[in-house]
Order: structure tokens, then sequence, then C-alpha cells
């Protein structure tokens, strides 16, 4: 990967021509840099097994042009004139990109383009500091066959006869995406906030519109309603769902989403994917984890607010169903022996994507709503949202954002959910004591050595008797010890004890009368 310290890329001016047959590629790119630390006079930027045909350093003032820099087949290495601190980059090349830009059939057999960058894979189309921490504004001309529309991020640029799209809010390059083809394209009712309107459209595949519209993407603009209300503004211009050949069930590139074109075809495509990858645009694209090992501040978020939105359009069960399903997939994982922000995944980030970053992920939001309460909740995001829109975010970042709404210190909850592995397992004795009107409890924490202790403010636990009696006490566990013992008021001989009723903690639970 470049590694770019103090030069910052502002804008990415692509052109990029799609052959009638084949797969080559001719390309040409425009960057607006910016030196942000005096004297960083060499540029490099990815570019995976293309052909580089000439490079220029253009600046204004002083008014010169330089041509000079070398390619190894991975990076191109520019040197820069030590003046000024703005300049203008173009880089010629062609090739057949080996990843990244997918020409070929679609499901029905036509010819179509995409690309499909997640997580590194835009250096094998275009030039770029390939990494989220270097946001940027985009600019797609894309030259196709007769008869093709052509879609990308942002808004499509009516005032020049070539096909254009440009993208003025700063986007992950793993984001920046053109697709070509033959489409239908539908016009949903905009959601509209404030004073704003978002256009909302389905781009598919001819044969598969109808489907699209009527099932999946049904409520497209209910789903971008609930986001706003609950988080804020849609960060983008419009909002386009594009059927496409990504290898990934959907990619939330921003403002055009990718999804698999298998579930249209099967017919098998549910909403769920469509709340995924729209929650993405406001975490994950508008809010970007500045490196990969805070990629649960995406993944994590988009898969909790599937759950979210859902429960928003159609009853609380919805959240409910989707925390048990997601804390399923996180028990059954391989990954519960390594903690959720994971260093060791950070040059490999396709690893990344694992029970931690999502299941995981959901489940640190959904106990730090219940720790600290739904309005400070999303107050919180609220504040984080607007902090951090068009830039990139740090789990630390969020943890501020959190504690200050909040006004309290959860060090020990973000160390324990996010950089401590495993989850808490817990064994409960219990036995009633008539005379005192007590029950006492016994609760140790069994799991793994290596997972550590939790901390866990109230446990709720629920003792039911005969003729349907129920009563709910609240106890905490400590981080301190392994084993600990309660006693609480309990006005009957309970027949059985429940932990947890409600599903709000990550943990697992055996129950045991002594
Ligand atoms: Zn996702």
């Amino acid at each position: 990967m470049a590694q770019q310290s103090g030069i910052d890329v502002r804008e990415y001016g692509v052109k990029i021509t799609i052959p009638d047959s084949g797969a080559s590629i001719r390309g040409m790119v425009a960057l607006t840099i910016e030196r942000r630390v005096r004297h960083d006079s060499v540029l490099t930027l990815d570019l995976v097994g293309m052909t580089v045909d000439s490079v220029i350093v253009l600046s204004v003032r002083p008014r010169q042009a330089r041509e000079g820099f070398t390619y190894d087949g991975r990076v191109i290495r520019v040197v820069l004139p030590p003046e000024p601190d703005e300049m203008w980059v173009r880089i010629k090349y062609h090739g057949t990109p080996q990843d990244g830009l997918i020409i070929g059939a679609n499901a029905h057999g036509r010819r179509v383009a995409f690309a499909d960058n997640w997580p590194q894979r835009a250096r094998f189309w275009f030039p770029s500091v390939d990494h989220p921490r270097d946001k940027a504004t985009s600019g797609f001309v894309v030259e196709v066959p007769a008869g093709w529309r052509v879609v990308a991020n942002g808004v499509r640029n009516a005032t020049t006869p070539a096909i254009e799209w440009d993208e003025s809010h700063p986007i992950p390059t793993y984001t920046m995406v053109i697709g070509a083809g033959e489409f239908t394209v539908s016009k949903h009712r905009p959601a509209i906030d404030g004073g704003d309107t978002i256009p909302i459209e389905v781009w598919t595949y001819p044969e598969d519109s109808t489907y699209a519209d009527s099932v999946p993407f049904r409520r497209a603009t209910e789903i971008v309603e609930v986001m706003q209300r609950l988080i804020g503004p849609f960060p983008y211009e419009n909002l386009k769902h594009v059927e496409s050949s990504t290898r990934f069930g959907g990619m939330e590139n921003a403002s055009a989403i990718f999804y698999a074109e298998k579930p249209y075809v099967e017919r098998k495509m549910g909403e769920g994917v469509v709340r995924h990858e729209t929650a993405h645009q406001w975490f994950g694209d508008a809010v970007t984890e500045r490196d990969w090992p805070d990629i649960w501040l995406s993944e994590g978020f988009a898969t909790y607010f599937d759950g979210v939105i859902g429960a928003a359009l159609d009853g609380d069960t919805v959240l409910a169903n989707s925390m048990r399903a997601n804390a399923e997939s996180y028990f059954k994982s391989d990954v519960t022996d390594r903690p959720i922000v994971d260093s060791g995944y950070a040059a490999d980030p396709i690893k990344l994507l694992n029970a931690n970053s999502y299941p995981k992920g959901a489940w640190v939001l959904h106990m730090l709503r219940g720790t600290i309460g739904d309005s400070a909740f999303f107050r919180g995001l609220r504040t984080y949202y607007r902090t951090y829109r068009d830039s990139t975010a740090t789990s630390s970042d969020f943890q501020r954002v959190i504690e200050k709404e909040a006004r309290t210190n959860l060090g020990w909850f973000f160390h324990q959910w996010l950089y401590q592995p495993g989850y808490p397992q817990l064994d409960v004795t219990w036995q009633y004591d008539a005379g005192a009107g007590k029950v006492l409890l016994g609760i140790t924490q069994r799991q793994k050595l290596e997972w550590g202790l939790f901390r866990l403010p109230a446990v709720t636990l629920e003792f039911r008797g005969t003729n349907g009696a129920t009563v709910r006490r609240d106890v905490a566990v400590s981080a301190s010890n392994r084993e600990a013992s309660a006693r609480v008021d309990v006005p009957f001989a309970p027949t059985e004890v429940r932990v947890d009723p409600d599903g709000k903690l990550l943990l697992r639970v055996t129950i045991g009368r002594r």
C-alpha cells in the first residue's frame, strides 16, 4: 500500500473508456492534491497491474508543468515541485484490470461493467491513495458502448455531452464506483427532510425491475426517512440502489449502493440488505473508520440499524429477533478469542468481515443503549454523525462523544466490549430462604480466563412463582471477582428463575437450583 504522510488527495477526476469487447480500458485521472506537510515531495499512488503512459504535475502559481515518475507495477511515485501546496496531477494509463472493475456478462447474459472496490481494489482500475483515511470528492466521465447507461456516485452532470457523475462530498476510495450496462431506472418517492429533497432511484437489469420495485425496494424511501429521523440528514445528493455483479451481498458505495444480482434473479431478495446498506450511508460512508481495525464503526452500526429500522417500521420484535440471531451467529463463530478492535488483521482487511465486526459490533451498540438509555444513546449518535460527517473517526472518537452526551465515564464498557475478546458466561445458582423472604444467588463467571472478567451493572433476574406471580430484580456483576453472591427480596417461593429475560446482554447463562 502506498504510504502517504503529508499529502492529501482532495479530488479524483476519472475518465474511463469501456470497450465494446474485451476488458482493456483506457483511463485518465486528474487528482487535486494538497501538501499538508512542508517539503513532503513524493506523491505515491496505488495502481496495480496497469501500463502508465504519462504523469504530469501542474501548478498554477508558479505556472509550470513537469513530467517524471517511476512505476513498479504496484505504486506510482511522482516527485513534486517544492511549491506550491496545491497541485494537479494528471495520469494517463491503460490495461486490463485484474480486479476492481469487472467487465463481462451479467446473470442474463448481457455485457456489463461494475466497479467493486472494497477493501483496496480501487487501485486495480484507477491510481489512488487507496485507504479510507484519505477521503476525497470524485467525478467520473465514462465512455460506453451505444445504448448503455452509466451510474456512479453523486449527481449526473447534465451540461456535458459525455456521461459524467460528480460527488461533492469526500468519500472513501472503497466506495468510488461506476456501473454500466442496460438498466431500467425507476424513480421512487423522494425522501423529504427539511428543505432537502433526496431523489431515490432503483437501477435494475430490465428483467428484474418489476420485482425489485415491488419486493426488496418497496419501502426504500421509508428506510431513508427512519434514518433521517433517528440520526440526521441523508449525507448525499441522492440515492441509487443498483443491481450489479458485486461479489458482496451488498456494497454500500456512497449514494450508489450495489447489490449482488443473484437474489434478484432468483426472486429471493429480502429487505434486510437494503436496510443494512442504506444505514451505511450515514455510518461507513459519511462517517468512515479511519483505519481497518475500527471497521465495527461501519459494519456493527449497519448491522444494528438493520434491526433498528426494521423495528421502527414493523415493531420491536424485529430488533429483538435480529439481536438473538446476531448473538447466535457470534457465539458459533471462530473469532470469539479475538477482540472487536483487532489490529492483527490490518494488513488483510477482508478477514475483518467477521462475527466481531458485524453481530458483536451490533451488540456493543445495543448494550450501550441499554446502559445509557435511549435518549443519551440517540443524542450521542446524532452528535457523532454531525461531528464526523464527511470525515473519519476512531473508536475513541466515538467513545468520547458518547461519554460527553451520557455525562459518565464509559471506559470500562468500551474496554471490555471492544478490546477484550469473548463474552460473559454466567453460572447462576439460587435457593429460596422462606423465613427471610429472600433468594440467595451465586453467580460465577465461567468463561475462559483469557477472555477476562466482565462488569455487568444490571443483570435482570425474573422470578416466577405459582399462579403466574413474577417479580424482577437487577443484580450487579463485578469484574473484580470471578465468583459473587447476592441476596434479593422475593415475596413468594419461586419455581423458576430467568436471567436477562428481555435479551439486553450478550451472554450465555446456565441456571441451577442449589
Ligand atoms: Zn455492511
